[in-house]
């Protein structure tokens, strides 16, 4: 085996002999849209390596009885093949009569797309979490169906346990002024329009990693933070007590892309959420706001568009390695292409 330099830290040098990434060992930190289709490029760049992403269950929520999990069904769709690429959540082919009757008896909340396949997966996860399976175990089962080289590739919620985004918006007619929303009815039903006063991670101090999950980030050669929502992706995984830690301790080059391109996200409601946690919409605010593994933070490279590259004079001045490369995640051949890049320079 050649030995794995500092230029080359995985050996993505592929016309070496031997060059092979067999034994390679990947964490991902992801959420939903943004994050499964980050993943697909990893798996596209790295093949035979064996790939663990954690992924934020803080959007999880109770409606109609039924647990449902937006990142990690994203997640599993996606990587399952069976994603609706259009929306790029939820099942393609999917149909919507059983949403459509319950509006019809006037059942709350009707905001929420619950489609017919769709609910199949959440009947499954809610009858073995009553069941008393934790989510993890619960998320592997679904899994056998969608991934089929469980060997290569395994998704585990950040923690089993109950942690859930809420979002403090003005409420005049309350006693306190404010009230705090869930975060699916801040995105889903109020379209982010309210302004965010405040994120809270409800039962977050509280909340361990799941089994795995530390053993993910520790164990790995090369850990990615996806170009997930800072606020409600990559923010909650961060805090769950433990995972942190564990990122900056771990030996692996610890690797993030940014999601904001030329000051807004390239979808989604990260630009309405990253003032309250009081980080600028640029992507080398949200760079710093990760920090560099060298001053307390979580990252030895940060990876940001190149539209933004007037931004990396100041990053390198703030003490954190950054390049800029073509971010769009096209198709898994493209952001693969970003990926092999960035951590490529980032490890230099
Ligand atoms: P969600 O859980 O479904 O909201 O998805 P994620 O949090 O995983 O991803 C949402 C983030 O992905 C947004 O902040 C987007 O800006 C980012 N994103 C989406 N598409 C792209 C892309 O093509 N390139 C980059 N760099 N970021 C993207
Ligand atoms: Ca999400």
């Amino acid at each position: 085996m050649p030995a794995r330099d500092h230029a080359d830290p995985l050996m993505l040098d592929r016309t070496a002999p031997d060059a092979r990434l067999v034994d390679v060992q990947i964490a991902v930190v992801a959420g939903g849209v943004g994050g499964s289709r980050f993943v697909r490029g990893v798996r596209h760049a790295y093949p035979d390596a064996r790939l663990t992403v954690i992924v934020n269950t803080a959007d999880d929520i109770r409606l109609h009885g039924l647990h449902i999990s937006p990142d990690l069904d994203t997640m599993m769709y996606s990587l399952g093949d069976a994603i609706d690429p259009e929306r790029g959540w939820g099942r393609a082919d999917e149909t919507w009569r059983v949403g459509a009757e319950l509006a019809a008896y006037g059942v709350e909340p009707t905001w929420f797309g619950l489609g017919d396949l769709d609910l199949a997966t959440h009947l499954v996860r809610t009858q073995m979490l009553d069941a008393g399976y934790p989510l993890s175990a619960v998320t592997q089962a679904l899994c056998t169906r969608w991934l089929t080289d469980s060997d290569h590739l395994q998704l585990l919620p950040m923690t089993d346990d109950r942690v859930e985004t809420h979002v403090v918006i003005d409420a005049p007619s309350a006693p306190s002024g404010v009230r705090a929303v869930h975060f699916q009815e801040y995105w889903v039903k109020l379209h982010a329009e309210p302004e965010a006063r405040q994120v809270l991670q409800v039962g977050i101090e509280k909340s361990r990693p799941a089994p795995g999950v530390i053993e993910a980030i520790t164990e790995a050669d090369l850990v990615l933070v996806a170009p997930s929502n800072p606020v409600v992706s990559v923010g909650p995984v961060l805090a769950v007590p433990g995972i942190r830690t564990a990122i900056i301790a771990t030996k692996a080059p610890v690797v993030g892309f940014s999601g904001i391109i030329s000051g807004a996200p390239v979808l989604g409601m990260a630009h309405r959420l990253l003032p309250a946690i009081g980080v600028d919409v640029d992507a080398a605010a949200v760079g710093l706001h990760y920090g560099s593994r060298a001053a307390g933070g979580i990252l030895d490279g940060w990876v940001i568009d190149d539209t933004d590259a007037g931004l990396l004079p100041r990053l390198a001045q703030a003490g954190l390695t950054a390049v800029s490369t073509d971010l769009i995640m096209k198709d898994p051949a493209a952001t693969s292409r970003f990926i092999q890049y960035g951590v490529k320079l980032a490890t230099e």
